[in-house]
């Protein structure tokens, strides 16, 4: 791959790859300095009019390969995702099914998105005009990633910029490069032009100046500042950030269902996912049933090293820094009076395990309710009403996603407009990732911007309004020089237009 063989021939500083799992060194790795960065630029928007120009039809052939390409050498991505995130078969999995359905989903509908449009109406002094508006690639699109998902929200940001007709610099976390190295292999493999997509080694702040667009995906402080960066040389920005999101489980809930819910979207991928559940509101009535069997699930989830399907359910956590967190999180926690029903400290095997944890008797004074904790903890609250339940869920910085439980989804639908979230999910979470057409875009503190859907591909585009007069006569009415006969004619015509106030 070009940026990888660029960065060997100048680069002395180098970025050290390790598997949280066992602490191996599995990779060391040239890191790309700023004049690197920016030379990967120039090539970049060399390669991209090429691109551009291929069409979407020639574009989507490339992504129908890679679809394949990926499928065909799933063990490599599986060996690479799991070695770099200490994540389970499981876990990975998932991050190559979403990848796959991505490729697949921008292939097919990129060009639906991105067709001109047509714009009704315009008033009496558009008569005889056709107004359209259209969608232009920017140029060059720069996608910096977090680690918690290294294919998925790495590389397929970057599907729609390239399926837009960008050019793209794809930055990897420092922590997981590996999968986006893989990557950029298969896209070469898959016939996309050369420089088209390179990969960034290093770090991100000079892929913000190097750019046409930032896709961020990562946490709030950093949002903030790749947005302050990025207002220098008023570069947009889309902003993928934190969570922590709510819970709510009704009393008529099926607490068998919820119980399972909060386990698997709570824990899975080791807690490691912006939009996992962080914490549980539980109805009076029905909170000691759905402890206890959230308790006897937790308790029964076997915790270690990855290895094959089926093997363990909670793998590695992927940076110290990380499980760092978590640990406080808990013991300030239990400082402040909370009970911990299970887990509540590291796994005794070496590498960065923490044992999935139930707590109970939490409150908002306790950081575990409020900051985004990104680990395998669930604290379970108890709410006395459904009102309660959700003033409880909106007192947060952030909203990204939520979900409601209730044996009467008419009534969890009502509810969730209650919700200040980006997504709410009724008897689910999460799995709205997947419908690729919906937007997903965070509240408050939790983003600006959002992937998915028409604007999850338009963001990467400059929009052109043209307007054709097709009746283009040597003067029209409204021109100089002004006449009173006609200016006191066109006041009639808009009071007949508009004065019913129906128009
Ligand atoms: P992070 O903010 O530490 O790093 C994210 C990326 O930003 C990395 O590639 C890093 O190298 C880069 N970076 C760091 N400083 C930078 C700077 N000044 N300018 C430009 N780039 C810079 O986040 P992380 O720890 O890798 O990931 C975990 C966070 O990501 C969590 O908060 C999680 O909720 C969030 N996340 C959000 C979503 C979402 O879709 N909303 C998805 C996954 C993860």
């Amino acid at each position: 791959m070009k940026a990888a063989s660029m960065a060997i021939e100048t680069q002395t500083r180098t970025q050290t790859v390790l598997n949280p799992a066992t602490g191996e060194v599995i990779a060391s790795l040239p890191m790309a300095d700023a004049d690197v960065v920016a030379e990967m630029a120039r090539e970049a928007r060399l390669a991209q009019p090429g691109w551009r120009d291929l069409g979407f039809a020639g574009r989507a052939r490339v992504f129908r390969r890679a679809q394949r390409w990926l499928l065909d050498n799933s063990d490599r991505f599986f060996d690479t995702i799991k070695a770099e995130t200490g994540k389970t078969h499981e876990d990975a999995q998932i991050e190559i099914a979403a990848a796959a359905q991505a490729f697949g989903f921008w292939a097919k509908n990129a060009e639906g998105y991105l067709a001109d449009e047509r714009v009704p109406g315009g008033g009496p002094l558009l008569l005889g005009r056709k107004v359209k508006v259209r969608y232009e690639p920017l140029g060059l699109v720069g996608v910096i990633g977090p680690w918690n998902y290294p294919l998925v929200n790495t590389f397929c940001d970057a599907v729609p910029a390239l399926m837009a007709g960008n050019a793209v610099l794809l930055k990897p976390s420092e922590v997981t490069p590996l999968t986006s190295l893989l990557v950029a292999e298969m896209m070469t493999a898959c016939g996309l032009p050369e420089s088209v997509l390179q990969v960034v080694v290093g770090h991100g702040e000079p892929v913000v100046d190097a750019v046409d667009f930032v896709m961020f995906t990562g946490s709030v402080a950093t949002g903030r500042k790749v947005m302050q960066r990025a207002a220098a040389s008023l570069t947009p920005v889309s902003l993928e950030l934190g969570g922590k999101d709510p819970m709510i489980v009704l009393a008529d809930a099926n607490a068998e269902r919820a119980a399972n819910g909060a386990a698997y979207y709570g824990l899975l991928n080791a807690g490691q996912v912006c939009i996992s559940v962080e914490r549980v509101y539980v109805e009076a009535p029905i909170h000691d049933e759905f402890v206890d069997r959230l308790v006897k699930k937790v308790r029964a989830l076997d915790v270690g090293k990855p290895a094959g399907p089926g093997s363990v359910e909670i793998g590695s956590m992927t940076t110290e820094a990380q499980l760092g967190i978590v640990e406080r999180h808990v013991k300030d926690a239990v400082a402040k009076g909370a009970r911990v029903l299970v887990g509540g400290h590291r796994s005794s095997t070496s590498g960065l395990f923490y044992e999935p944890t139930v707590l109970v008797d939490v409150d908002h004074t306790m950081d575990v309710m409020t900051e985004e904790t990104f680990g395998p903890v669930l604290p379970v609250m108890k709410a006395a009403d459904v009102d309660e339940a959700i003033e409880l869920a909106n007192d947060s910085q952030f909203g990204l996603q939520s979900s409601i439980w209730t044996g009467d989804s008419k009534r969890g639908e009502q509810l969730a407009e209650r919700v200040q979230a980006g997504v709410c999910c009724v008897n689910d979470a999460m799995l709205n990732f997947m419908a690729f057409g919906a937007p997903m875009a965070g509240r408050k503190d939790s983003g600006i911007g959002g992937r998915h859907g028409a604007n999850g591909i338009r963001k990467y585009c400059a929009t052109q309004t043209v307007m054709v007069n097709r009746l283009p006569f040597r003067r029209d009415m409204h021109m100089f020089p002004y006449r009173a006969s006609v200016s006191k004619l066109s006041l009639r015509v808009v009071k007949a237009l508009y004065g019913h106030g129906r128009s």
